[in-house]
C-alpha cells in the first residue's frame, strides 16, 4: 500500500528545497494531490501479471497473435519523470491464448512502477512466457522520455525503441522478420535483440 503520509512530507520538502512557499494558495493542496496521483501511477507495484495472464482459452491451431499500439505511461526510475509511448506484443500460442485485453493489462502492471524501458520490455516478454507458455513471444516498446526531451540533451520528439524476444522469436530470425513486417517496421529489424 502506498504510504500517502510519506509522499506528502516528501513533496513538501521538495517544494521547500527549490525555494517555494508551500503555504501559497496554488501549492497548498499539491502534496495531497501528488500523494493521491502516485497511488494511481504506481499501482503496478501491487499488481501482478500472473493474475491477468492465468485465464487462458484453448485454440485448435497456433497462429501468431499481435496486439499493437498499446498506449502506456510510465515513470523513469532515474529521474521520476514520465516516459510514454506504445507497446506491441506478439506471441505464437502453444495450444492456448489469452484475452487480448490481458496483454494490455500486463503492460500496465509493469508501466505503473518506477521503471526503465529496457527492463520493462524484458519483464513483459518474460511474464507472457512464464504464465501463458507460448512457443515464443516478442515485444517492442517505443517511447518518448521526458527526462531526455525537456532537460539534459533536450531532443524533443526523439523516441527510444526497445525489443525483447523469447522462444521461437529469439531462436528463429524468420519469426522476428514476420513481427517487424506485421508492424510495418522492417527497417528497424536490424537492431540488437535482447
Ligand atoms: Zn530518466
Amino acid at each position: 500500500m502506498v504510504d500517502q503520509t510519506k509522499i506528502k512530507e516528501a513533496v513538501k520538502l521538495l517544494l521547500e528545497g527549490i525555494g517555494e512557499d508551500t503555504g501559497r494558495e496554488g501549492l497548498r493542496e499539491t502534496p495531497d494531490r501528488i500523494a493521491r496521483m502516485y497511488e494511481e501511477i504506481f499501482a503496478g507495484m501491487e499488481d501482478d501479471a500472473a493474475g491477468h495472464l492465468s485465464k487462458t482459452f484453448a485454440v485448435e491451431s497456433n497462429e501468431i497473435v499481435l496486439v499493437k499500439d498499446i498506449t502506456f505511461y510510465s515513470m523513469c526510475e532515474h529521474h521520476l519523470m514520465p516516459f510514454y509511448g506504445k507497446a506491441h506484443i506478439a506471441y505464437l500460442p502453444n495450444g492456448r491464448v489469452v484475452g487480448l485485453s490481458k496483454l494490455a493489462r500486463t503492460v500496465e502492471v509493469y508501466a505503473r512502477r518506477p521503471q526503465i524501458q529496457e527492463q520493462m520490455t524484458i519483464q513483459i516478454v518474460e511474464a507472457v512466457m512464464e504464465h501463458l507458455k507460448p512457443q515464443g513471444v516478442m515485444a517492442m516498446l517505443e517511447a518518448e522520455h521526458t527526462c531526455m526531451t525537456m532537460r539534459g540533451v533536450e531532443k524533443p520528439g526523439s523516441r527510444t525503441i526497445t525489443v525483447a524476444s523469447r522462444g521461437c522469436f529469439q531462436e528463429d530470425p524468420q519469426w522476428q522478420a514476420l513481427f517487424f513486417r506485421m508492424l510495418g517496421k522492417e527497417n528497424e529489424s536490424n537492431q540488437d535483440l535482447t
